[in-house]
């Protein structure tokens, strides 16, 4: 934060640096509140910008548009984490940027990032950073086997290599073109976890309930909540951990915190932090239908200097992100349009689509979110949709 969050009222103008699908339900719930928006997004058919007041169809880096992105908006928040630090820092000259340019550094940098979880006391899988000839060769071999990680912008699995033996890391590296990596050790995961976590700018910060999370092809598939292996103190632990890792770095906005669940020595389950998000996550989109206050409302009250609320879980749901290979599921070669009505004949069905054009193979076109009276009656609707959209 570049200056104390002062109170913005409904009827201010709350802008946001990207603009895709989390940039428009950051949007809608803006709008919901009576707030004016303003999307920076070079794409001239982005989601957010579709469906917000003000469009600038212009780069992160485009001294222009972040000028009149500043003269409309009265705060700034993001929702894409790769957006240059040095934007944000040119906008936190003249509005109140949240979260902050420093913060959205580290979660750019996987190194970084290791480090920030170690200083906020919460255990990450060993690692190593490799920078140079000198530092692959002094890797400690118990990191293998392991996964090679480029440093930054890697993101649903990309820029990554699973590597066994010394030769494999070598040739690896060369692979991703010697770019700054982390080498983590492989670790044997019993499941994911995320947690979200929201901080105003006077310090106060909610939670919402732990989400379980499987991935698929290194891309989110499903979450489910409550986090059907997860123990009460496990999920407490996950939050206090999150909290802790938003406090010291001064954060101010949503932040997601996944981490993986191995076997402590004693067998019992153990948090490792795996990755953070400076922004709402994929695995928080349940929050929209499941929860009384949603990752995106709280998005808007902490830019906006308002109260936050501690949110609460009515119904149990399974969130399944909707991929583009869903509209070639019959057919390879030839797009169609899933089976929606059918989907929303199940009771408890949300359906979330981005409003993008063109379907393609692993692209993020919507999420469905079921919700049920009980876990096990939204993870049999969930099966169903499964089944019906193939
Ligand atoms: P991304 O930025 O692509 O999400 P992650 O670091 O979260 O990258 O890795 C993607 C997935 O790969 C994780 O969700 C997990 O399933 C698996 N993975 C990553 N690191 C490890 C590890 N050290 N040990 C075991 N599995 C891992
Ligand atoms: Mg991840």
């Amino acid at each position: 934060m570049s200056a104390p969050v002062k109170t913005l009222l409904p009827g201010a103008t709350l802008g946001v640096m990207g603009g895709g699908q989390l940039g428009r339900m950051f949007v809608h719930a803006a709008q919901s509140m009576g707030y004016a928006t303003a999307v920076l997004d070079a794409d001239p058919t982005s989601p957010a910008g579709l469906v917000s007041h003000h469009h600038l169809a212009a780069a992160y880096t485009d001294t222009a548009a972040l000028a009149e992105l500043a003269r409309v908006a009265d705060a700034v928040t993001t929702e894409f984490e790769n957006v240059p630090a040095p934007a944000l820092r040119v906008l936190a000259q003249s509005r109140p940027v949240a979260p902050g340019a420093d913060a959205v550094a580290i979660c750019q940098d996987r190194a970084a990032e290791k480090a920030h979880f170690q200083r906020a006391g919460v255990p990450c899988a060993p690692y190593a950073v490799v920078d140079s000839d000198a530092a692959l060769a002094s890797v400690d071999a118990a990191l293998l086997p392991g996964i090679l990680k480029t440093a930054t912008l890697g993101y649903d699995g990309k820029g990554q290599v699973r590597v066994a033996t010394r030769d494999e890391l070598t040739q690896a590296w060369q692979k991703l073109g010697k770019a700054r990596c982390v080498l983590e050790q492989m670790l044997p995961l019993q499941n994911e976890l995320s947690v979200i976590v929201a901080r105003g700018g006077d310090g106060d910060a909610v939670t919402f309930p732990v989400q379980q999370n499987l991935h698929r092809d290194g891309i989110l598939a499903v979450t489910q909540v409550p986090a059907p292996q997860v123990s009460a103190e496990l999920a407490e632990d996950a939050a206090r951990c999150a909290k802790a890792i938003a406090a010291s770095m001064g954060y101010v906005g949503v932040l997601c915190v996944e981490f993986f669940v191995v076997a402590g020595a004693d067998d019992s389950p153990r948090l490792v932090a795996n990755e953070m998000a400076p922004r709402p996550h994929n695995s928080g989109h349940y929050t929209i239908d499941a929860c009384d206050v949603s990752q995106f409302d709280l998005q808007v009250r902490c830019m906006a200097g308002l109260p936050l609320i501690a949110p609460r879980l009515h119904s149990p749901a399974v969130m399944l992100n909707l991929l583009g290979d869903l509209w070639f599921a019959a057919d390879a070669h030839v797009a169609h349009t899933p089976r929606w009505a059918e989907v929303l004949a199940l009771p408890g069905a949300h359906l979330h689509l981005y409003g993008k054009a063109d379907a393609r193979p692993g692209r993020k076109m919507g999420h469905l979110t079921i919700t049920g009276a009980t876990a096990s009656e939204a993870l049999e609707r969930a099966l169903q949709a499964c089944a019906i959209l193939g």
